[in-house]
């Protein structure tokens, strides 16, 4: 009998899902739930690249979803299969360094964690109630985005602000986007056949959300994600860094409340803010080429500041033995890389216009004529990450 790990990503009104199989990396079957809570819910199956959609009004919420989950694998008869359930949970503050079996205890500590993900951590706890209450039998694991960020040293972590504010409210840099990095570390040192140990990276995981990482002997040392995903590089929505009295400036010539500027910097900035056109980059790309200064300026903006990061983190690795791109943007925009690499040649990295062209859609690879330092692309899969942590603790594989 194959074993099946369901990963679920549970958000308030969305629920994601996947049937992996943890050895091979296959995915058996993928859903994802919309508009829960609301009259429109529905569920949206693809197996075999078919895709169909059903109706959840007799049950609109996390556990009616789940319930349609758990149908549809009877009907495909693969429910026996699943042998465990991967739980994305965004913040597992200072108290998880690495994936664990949920318990009472886990589950407390995911509702003390509420204060930092205050809009994704309640989800969380929602999909795992409704989640345990169907698949009742098997264990369940949480993977914690931040878990992988939790060996930074303190000097990354503190802030320059009063110490009380992190002994009170635990106010530091925790950082996202973990599982990417644990997984891209792993799978970076499989490519270049080298031991993780040893091994000096600076990751950029550059997607709609973007985020930098410097990552020695596969733990983390510093990366540019803070408190929230909002500090940092500039991103497809996010402002990134920049200077706090913004905040202050705006309230008193635009009047606008803490909230309002909060909701600016998350959801109008970045390359939609600067390009005016939108915060996907392949539309600003189309746009840039057709002329669009405003368009231009926000990728020379995004590749500058990506450049400069990739810089800073080399400090905290220490030295670089390669920089790693992954993310949607990292995976695919070779326009993107070329720029960014562009601006590193003081670290010895050169590009390669034809290994660059090649190492898109899915395709890893090295993409520089340098090989010490070296640049290369490797895609992300944090859902086989979560399924493979999620296989481990349940003691489906030694590995
Ligand atoms: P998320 O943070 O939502 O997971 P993704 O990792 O899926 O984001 O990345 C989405 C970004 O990747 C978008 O800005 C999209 O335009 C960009 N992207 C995807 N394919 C390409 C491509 N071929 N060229 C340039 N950018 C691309």
């Amino acid at each position: 009998m194959t074993s099946y790990v369901l990963v679920l990503n549970c958000g308030s009104s969305s629920l994601k899902g996947a049937v992996i199989n943890h050895q091979t990396g296959e995915v058996k079957l993928n859903c994802i739930a919309e508009k829960l809570n609301s009259s429109d819910a529905h569920i949206t199956f693809k197996y075999n690249e078919e895709k169909e959609t059903e109706d959840l009004q007799e049950k609109p919420n996390h556990v009616g979803a789940i319930e349609a989950m758990m149908r549809q694998l009877k009907n495909l008869h693969l429910h026996q299969d699943i042998q465990a359930v991967g739980h994305r949970v965004v913040h597992g503050g200072e108290i998880y360094r690495e994936s664990v079996i949920i318990d009472e205890d886990v589950f407390i500590n995911i509702q003390k964690c509420i204060m930092l993900a205050p809009l994704h951590n309640p989800a969380h706890l929602i999909g795992i109630s409704a989640a345990q209450s169907v698949f009742y039998d098997v264990p369940h694991v949480a993977v914690f985005d931040t878990a992988f960020h939790q060996t930074m040293p303190k000097k990354a972590y503190i802030y320059g602000l009063p110490y009380d504010l992190y002994q009170k409210h635990g106010l530091r840099r925790y950082g996202m986007h973990g599982t990417s990095y644990c997984y891209v570390a792993k799978e970076a040192a499989r490519l270049l056949n080298r031991p993780e140990k040893g091994l000096a990276l600076v990751i950029a995981h550059l997607g709609n959300g973007a985020s930098i990482s410097a990552v020695v002997d596969g733990k983390s040392r510093d990366t540019s994600m803070g408190l929230t995903p909002l500090e940092g590089l500039m991103m497809g929505t996010r402002s990134g860094d920049i200077d706090p009295s913004i905040f202050s400036f705006l309230h008193e010539q635009e009047g606008w409340s803490l909230t309002e500027i909060t909701a600016m910097l998350n959801h109008k900035s970045g390359l939609l803010g600067v390009s005016g056109v939108s915060n996907d980059c392949r539309t600003i790309e189309a746009e840039a080429l057709s002329g669009n200064e405003r368009a231009q300026l926000a990728l020379d903006i995004f590749h500058y500041r990506v450049a400069k990061y990739v810089a800073a983190m080399t400090v905290a690795a220490g030295r670089l033995d390669a920089l790693v791109f992954t993310g949607g943007i990292g995976e695919n925009s070779k326009t993107s890389r070329a720029k960014i690499v562009g601006q590193l040649g003081f670290l010895g990295l050169q590009i390669d216009d034809q290994l660059n062209a090649e190492a898109r859609f899915g395709q890893a690879g090295i993409i520089t004529k340098s090989y010490n330092p070296l640049a290369m692309v490797v895609p992300t899969n944090e859902e086989l990450m979560i399924a493979k942590d999620t296989a481990r603790l349940a003691g489906l594989t030694s590995a």
